[in-house]
């Protein structure tokens, strides 16, 4: 049975794409077959998988208004994740979108096409609520949603878990929210955990274990378009394979690991 995950947040910078690029990376060295979506016009999750954006001739854009095959536009990645590439023309996706009925289904069918050739299938939204997140809500089993630990790291949270509860009412019954992952994490002070136990008692939301912390070889590694995985052991590295393992822990069958903010 595949897993759909959407990792999801207006917000940008909460490092969506790190989460999505990295659990997939961590997934695929364990044997787990993997696919990742790309649905934000910039591209990130693509660039950083070694593909140029700019350089593509065809993407998920024209998979979703239904001009190309899935099968004919998923590219082989270093990281050993098939990738469903981003271009910029994504941008104009919404706009099609809109005059369609059942638009909010779109990446739902596609991904249906090709989901038996793989176990985990991961979904990188873009910062914004429109038509493409919900189109990665539909398409999913699960969302998690990355939180960025700093101040006002709770603004807008709102907004997205009432999106979420629409899908569940209207699109999309069976999805589930697993709760935060905590991003850029600093374990030597308070302030990361006083704002991730804010917001967790806000919203009545999970953190998932272990939360990643801030790690320098990260922002080097998304301005170079090389996965963090690859090299150098790093802290950030270790965080995110010990997350993909409880998630798959999960997907066995097993409680999801939480942390525990009261320690
Ligand atoms: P989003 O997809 O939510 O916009 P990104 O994954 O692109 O966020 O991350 C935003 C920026 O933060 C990027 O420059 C990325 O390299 C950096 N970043 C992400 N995670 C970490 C981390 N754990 N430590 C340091 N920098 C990080
Ligand atoms: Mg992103």
């Amino acid at each position: 049975m595949t897993r759909t995950l959407a990792i999801a947040n207006q917000k940008g910078g909460v490092a969506k794409t790190t989460t999505t690029a990295s659990i997939g990376a961590a997934l695929a060295d364990e044997d787990v077959s993997v696919l990742v979506v790309d649905l934000d016009p910039q591209g990130c999750l693509t660039f950083s998988l070694g593909h140029d954006p700019d350089a593509l001739t065809k993407s998920v854009h024209d998979v979703l208004i239904g001009a190309e095959d899935i099968a004919d536009v998923l590219l082989d990645t270093d990281d050993n994740v098939t990738l469903l590439p981003a271009t910029i023309d994504l941008a104009g996706a919404e706009a099609l979108l809109l005059m369609r009925p059942g638009r909010e289904y779109a990446l739902k069918r596609a991904l249906a096409e090709v989901a038996q050739d793989y176990d985990v299938i991961l979904i990188d939204c873009p910062p914004s609520l429109g038509v493409l997140t919900l189109n990665g809500l539909t398409a999913a089993d699960e969302v998690v949603v990355p939180l960025q630990c700093e101040t006002l790291a709770h603004r807008g949270v709102g907004q997205l878990l009432r999106t979420v509860t629409e899908v569940q009412q209207i699109t999309n019954p069976e999805l589930k929210l697993l709760g935060t992952v905590a991003t850029l994490f600093d374990a030597r002070t308070t302030h990361s955990r006083d704002v991730l136990s804010d917001v967790s008692d806000r919203y009545d939301l999970p953190v998932l274990s272990p939360p990643i912390p801030r790690t320098v070889r990260f922002a080097e590694a998304s301005a170079s378009g090389a996965s963090v995985m690859r090299g150098r052991k790093n802290k950030g590295a270790t965080a995110y394979r010990e997350l993909a393992d409880n998630l798959r822990a999960h997907w066995a069958g097993d409680e999801l690991a939480t942390f525990e903010l009261s320690e």
